[in-house]
């Protein structure tokens, strides 16, 4: 199957610039381009239900199909938490988190994480299809690099053998978690 527009169902920025950057087949449009600004509640316990009910949201309320990414980053030492709490892990803004992490992990040697992102394309007639992906690493003592966002600067990936704070946009969505979700998502849309 092949959609020429979908609605990007987040006010994340620095998402929906990579979600273009990766599926760059299709008109992304952003849902703020739709006039919706608000928060949608991420209600779900997992990466994949929370994208879900993102997705839902914005193609039920404008019949449009429409993509959503949850996503979060995963520290063994620490249970596999921040996970689907990563953006709010501190209260604050992703500063505060970076610090918070850094800080729970100062006596830790394992530093071992991976991102995790859980996509969902939502059709307005309920059909969903979803992506999943994984990029592993490991957590570096401070702040390296100030590409990227969120907890970029303080992962170093294995598979690019640096910070994603040093690594450039394209190098980053060559292994990201999201490209690998979508890819993930594109092999699924074309067998329909
Ligand atoms: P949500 O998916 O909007 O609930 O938030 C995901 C949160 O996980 C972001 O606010 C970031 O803190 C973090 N995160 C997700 N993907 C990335 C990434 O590619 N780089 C750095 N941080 C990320």
């Amino acid at each position: 199957m092949k959609l020429e527009k979908i609605v990007v169902a987040s006010g994340n920025a620095n998402k929906i610039r990579e979600i273009k950057q990766i599926f760059s087949n299709a008109e992304i449009i952003p849902m703020q381009s739709l006039g919706f600004d608000g928060d949608i509640p991420e209600t779900g316990e997992t990466f994949k239900q929370n994208a879900e009910i993102k997705a839902k949201f914005i193609a039920e309320k404008f019949c449009v199909p429409a993509l959503a990414d949850d996503s979060g980053l995963c520290v063994d030492a620490l249970g596999g938490a921040p996970g689907v709490y990563s953006a709010r892990f501190s209260g604050g803004g992703d500063e505060e988190n970076r610090r918070l992490l850094l800080k729970k992990l100062e006596n830790e040697n394992n530093r071992s994480a991976h991102f995790t992102s859980a996509v969902c394309l939502y059709l307005p007639d309920g059909t969903k299809y979803f992506g999943e992906g994984e990029t592993h690493g490991q957590i570096l003592f401070k702040d390296t690099g100030s590409n990227g966002f969120g907890y970029d600067c303080i992962f170093y990936s294995d598979d690019l053998k640096k910070s994603f704070g040093i690594a450039s946009a394209e190098e980053k969505n060559k292994v990201s978690h999201r490209y690998r979700a979508l890819c993930d998502l594109a092999a699924k849309l074309k067998k329909d």
